[in-house]
C-alpha cells in the first residue's frame, strides 16, 4: 500500500506568490477541495493544490488544517489546471487568482450546495391555465399577460418574470386560482424559433467547427446579426449533445436585461447569468448550476471565464475588442485572451465577435491563427450610415453643439424619430476657471482638474473620487468670477432640454444610472419609441439596439487623435464606429454627424473614408514598423507610493536586477518613467516597461525578476505590481 504524502500544499487568499504547507489528514482531501486553516492567526479558507512529501523547512512547525470544507473537489481538475496556468502567465499569486474565480460565498467557505432562492423557482401553467380562453382575466391585465407569456414559453423563472415587472401578488393570485404551479423541470419550455439566416450569416455559422478547437473571428458590421449567429451556433452545439454547455462572455455594460432576454427567449430557463448585480445566493447557485451541467448557456462578464463547466462545447466572446475584458487591478488578466487558452485546453471552438476587431485579433486573423468570418451587410433594411464631419469651431456658443448638429436633431425628432448625442465626459463641465487670473481648480490629490457637477452641485475628481462643494471665489486671486469651461453630459442635457423643450432628453452615464435598475428604466423609456434625445457616454456606445434612433451626433473625440497611449487611435476608431452603428438599425435610414476640430486629420480621414477595416490595417502596419503589440509583447512593472522617491527606487532596483538576468531573448527595458498621471489619489506612480519579441521569453525572464523582487525589502506604503499584456499604458 502506498503511504499517503504527509503534507498538503494549500493556496491561500494572500498576496504572496507561493503555496503553504499543512499537515494532511487521512484521508487527504483531493486537489481542488477547500480546507479551513489558520494562517498568521487568522482563519482562512484555502484550496488544496497538491499533496507532497517535500518540505524544505522545519517540519515540526507545520500545522494541521482545521477542517475540510468540501468532501468532493469544488474545482474540477481541468479548471484548476486552467487557473494555475493563468496565475503563472500573469505572475499572480495562485491564491489571488483562485479568489477571482470563486463567487463570494464559496470564497468565504460556505457549503457548495444550492441555497434556497425563491427567485429561481420555475413556474408553468396548470391544465386549467393552458386551456384558459383569452379574455378570461379581463379585470386583471397583468395576470392575463403573465398567463399569455407562459402560454408562449411554457415555463419561466420567477426572477425573469420579476425583471419584466410582474408582481408577487399577480403570481400568488394565479397560483390561488390554480392556473399556474411551480415546475420542477424546464422541459416544457418552448423557445422562439430562429431567424432565417442570410447567406453571410449562414456561411459564418457553417464555418464553425464544433468538434475541435479553433478560433473564429466573427467580424461583422454593427447590426449585421452577429448575435443571431451566436444563438444558432449555441443551438447547434446544444443539439449535438444533450448535455453540452456554452459560455458567453459579454462586456461589463453589455449584460443588459435586453441581452439576457434575447438569450432567454431562445433557450429559456437553462440560461444562467453570472454578473455583479446578482446577490451572493444567486451567484452561488448559478455557479453550482454551471458546475453541475444544469445551466446550459452561461452568460457573464469578465470573471465568468472561470466558471466551472460540466460539459463545455463552445465559448463566445462578444465585443472582443472591449476594454472591460481586462481586469485592471489585483489579478490582472484578460478574459478574452484566457478564453483562447481555455478553449484550446478543452478542445472546443471559440467565437470572437465584434464590428471593430482589436488589432490583436486582426493580426491573428492575418497570420492564420484565427479564421476570419465576415458579415459585411446589415441584417436589416438599411446599410450603416456614412459619417459626416462637421467642423466644431462654431460649437462654443451652443454648449458644445454646432448649429448643423442642432438642425439635424430638430429634423429627426420632428420626423418622429430619436437622436443620440454621444459625449464621453460626464458631469457639467470638466474645468472651473477663474475669469480674472485664469486659475483652474485642481484636485488636491491628483494631477487632474476637478469636474463641476450640477446634480448634485459639487466638484468631483474622476480619478480619486475626491469631492468638495463648489468654490465661491478663486483660490488664487479671490475673484468671484468663476466660469465652467467645456461641456459634459449634464451640460449638454441642460442645453438640449432648453432648446427642445417639448422633447424628453434622457441622459445615460455612470451618474444617472448609479441606482440599481435605473439604467433599465432609462433604456425601457427609449424602447417605448417616442421621439426623444439621448445624451450619454460610452455606456450608450455598445451593443444596444435602439430601433428608433436615426441620428447619432458624436461630440469631441479629438483627444483620441493625440493620445499619449499607443492604443489611443485604435480605441478612438472603435468608439466612433460603435457609436455610429447605433443609427438607423431598423426600418429608417440613419445619419451620423461627427464634430471635430481636426476633421482633416489623416487617421480620421482614413477611418471615415475607408472604414474601420482599412483604418485598423494601417494602424497594424504602423505597429509592425514600431514593433509594438501585437507584433511584440509588453509588460509593465508599476510602483506607487506616497513618496515619489520610494516608488521610483523600487523600479530603479528592479531595473538593476533585470539587467543582471540572462536571457536568450532580447528584452528591451524602458524607464522608470512617470505614469501619464504621475500623482493620483495622493500617490506617485511610475512604470518600467519591458518589451520582447518572444512571449515565452518575456514570461520566463519576468518570472525570474519577480522572484528577485519578492525578496527585496521595500519601504512600507510602497506597492508594486506586474501587468502582462497591459491595455492601459498609464
Ligand atoms: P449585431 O449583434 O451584429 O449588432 P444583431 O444580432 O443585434 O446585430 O442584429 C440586428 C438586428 O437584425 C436585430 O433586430 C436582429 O433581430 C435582426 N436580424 C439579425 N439577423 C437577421 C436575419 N437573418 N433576418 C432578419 N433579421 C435579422
Ligand atoms: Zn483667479
Ligand atoms: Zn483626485
Amino acid at each position: 500500500m502506498m503511504t499517503a504524502a504527509p503534507y498538503l500544499l494549500v493556496a491561500l487568499p494572500v498576496p504572496l506568490r507561493r503555496l503553504f504547507h499543512y499537515l494532511a489528514p487521512t484521508p487527504a482531501p483531493a486537489p481542488g477541495s477547500r480546507v479551513r486553516v489558520t494562517f498568521a492567526g487568522r482563519a482562512l479558507a484555502g484550496i488544496v493544490i497538491a499533496s507532497t512529501d517535500q518540505c524544505d523547512f522545519d517540519a515540526n512547525k507545520i500545522k494541521p488544517i482545521d477542517t475540510i470544507i468540501d468532501s468532493q473537489p469544488l474545482l474540477p481538475e481541468p479548471l484548476l489546471a486552467f487557473i494555475r496556468w493563468a496565475a503563472d502567465y500573469y505572475h499572480a499569486p495562485l491564491g489571488e487568482a483562485l479568489q477571482a474565480a470563486l463567487p463570494a460565498a464559496l470564497r468565504q467557505g460556505s457549503a457548495a450546495e444550492l441555497k434556497n432562492d425563491p427567485s429561481s423557482q420555475l413556474w408553468e401553467l396548470t391544465e386549467e391555465g393552458q386551456g384558459l380562453p383569452s379574455g378570461a382575466l379581463k379585470r386583471s391585465r397583468r395576470q392575463a399577460e403573465l398567463i399569455e407569456k407562459l402560454q408562449q414559453t411554457g415555463v419561466c423563472r420567477w426572477s425573469e418574470l420579476k425583471a419584466e415587472g410582474y408582481s408577487r401578488e399577480a403570481l400568488r393570485a394565479l397560483g390561488d386560482k390554480k392556473l399556474i404551479r411551480p415546475a420542477r423541470e424546464a422541459t416544457s419550455f418552448r423557445g422562439e424559433p430562429p431567424l432565417t439566416l442570410n447567406s453571410e450569416q449562414q456561411c459564418a455559422l457553417d464555418a464553425i467547427g464544433l468538434d475541435s478547437f479553433g478560433i473564429y473571428l466573427l467580424d461583422g458590421t454593427t447590426g449585421s446579426g452577429k448575435t443571431e449567429v451566436y444563438l444558432q451556433g449555441i443551438a447547434r452545439a446544444l443539439a449535438n449533445d444533450p448535455q453540452a454547455q456554452a459560455l458567453v462572455l459579454v462586456p461589463e455594460i453589455g449584460l443588459t436585461p435586453q441581452t439576457l432576454a434575447r438569450f432567454r427567449r431562445r433557450f429559456g430557463p437553462s440560461v444562467c447569468a453570472v454578473h455583479s448585480a446578482l446577490n451572493d445566493t444567486e451567484r452561488l447557485n448559478n455557479w453550482l448550476r454551471a458546475s453541475s451541467g444544469e445551466a446550459r448557456v452561461i452568460i457573464g462578464t469578465r470573471s465568468a471565464i472561470f466558471t466551472p463547466l460540466a460539459n463545455p462545447a463552445l465559448i463566445i466572446v462578444d465585443e472582443e475588442h472591449d476594454g472591460s475584458f481586462k481586469q485592471q487591478d489585483g489579478f490582472r488578466y484578460s478574459a478574452r485572451d484566457l478564453a483562447a487558452v481555455r478553449a484550446q485546453k478543452l478542445n472546443i471552438p471559440l467565437l470572437l465577435g465584434t464590428a471593430t476587431p482589436s488589432l490583436e485579433a486582426l493580426h491573428n486573423a492575418r497570420t492564420g491563427r484565427y479564421q476570419h468570418l465576415r458579415l459585411t451587410q446589415r441584417a436589416t433594411a438599411n446599410p450603416t450610415a456614412p459619417i459626416e464631419v462637421i467642423d466644431s469651431q462654431s460649437a462654443k456658443e451652443h454648449q458644445g453643439l454646432t448649429p448643423e448638429a442642432l438642425n439635424a436633431i430638430e429634423q429627426h425628432i420632428g420626423a418622429g424619430n430619436q437622436a443620440l448625442v454621444f459625449l464621453n465626459r460626464r458631469g457639467f463641465a470638466p474645468v472651473l476657471q477663474c475669469r480674472d487670473c485664469g486659475h483652474q481648480l485642481n484636485c488636491p490629490h491628483c494631477d487632474a482638474k476637478l469636474t463641476l457637477h450640477r446634480n448634485p452641485y459639487h466638484l468631483h475628481c474622476h480619478h480619486c473620487d475626491f469631492q468638495r462643494p463648489p468654490a465661491k471665489r478663486c483660490e488664487s486671486c479671490q475673484s468671484p468670477r468663476l466660469e465652467p469651461l467645456g461641456a459634459g453630459t449634464e451640460r449638454s442635457e441642460e442645453y438640449l432640454s432648453q432648446t427642445f423643450s417639448d422633447t424628453p432628453v434622457i441622459r445615460i452615464d455612470r451618474d444617472s444610472t448609479r441606482n440599481k435598475g435605473s439604467l433599465d428604466a432609462l433604456i425601457d423609456k427609449v424602447h417605448e419609441g417616442e421621439p426623444c434625445i439621448l445624451v450619454g457616454t460610452q455606456m450608450l456606445a455598445k451593443g444596444h439596439h435602439f430601433p428608433k434612433v436615426t441620428l447619432v451626433v458624436i461630440l469631441d473625440i479629438d483627444s483620441g487623435l493625440f493620445s499619449a497611449d499607443f492604443r489611443g487611435p485604435e480605441r478612438m476608431g472603435q468608439l466612433i464606429t460603435q457609436v455610429a452603428g447605433r443609427a438607423g438599425r431598423a426600418d429608417q435610414p440613419g445619419q451620423v454627424l461627427l464634430q471635430s476640430q481636426h476633421g482633416d486629420h489623416p487617421l480620421l480621414q482614413l477611418l471615415l473614408n475607408q472604414g474601420y477595416g482599412q483604418f485598423a490595417q494601417a494602424l497594424l502596419d504602423e505597429r509592425e514598423l514600431t514593433l509594438m503589440p501585437p507584433l511584440a509583447f509588453l509588460a509593465l512593472l508599476r510602483a506607487d507610493a506616497p513618496n515619489p522617491g520610494a516608488a521610483m527606487a523600487v523600479l530603479q532596483t528592479a531595473r538593476e536586477l533585470a539587467e543582471t538576468l540572462p536571457s536568450e531573448h532580447q528584452i528591451q527595458i524602458l524607464g522608470p518613467l512617470p505614469a501619464l498621471m504621475e500623482k493620483r489619489g495622493q500617490r506617485f506612480r511610475y512604470l518600467l516597461q519591458f518589451k520582447a519579441l518572444s512571449r515565452r521569453g518575456l514570461s520566463v525572464y519576468l518570472g525570474q525578476l519577480i522572484g528577485l523582487l519578492d525578496q527585496q525589502k521595500i519601504t512600507r506604503d510602497t506597492r508594486w505590481a506586474i501587468d502582462i499584456d497591459p491595455q492601459e499604458m498609464s
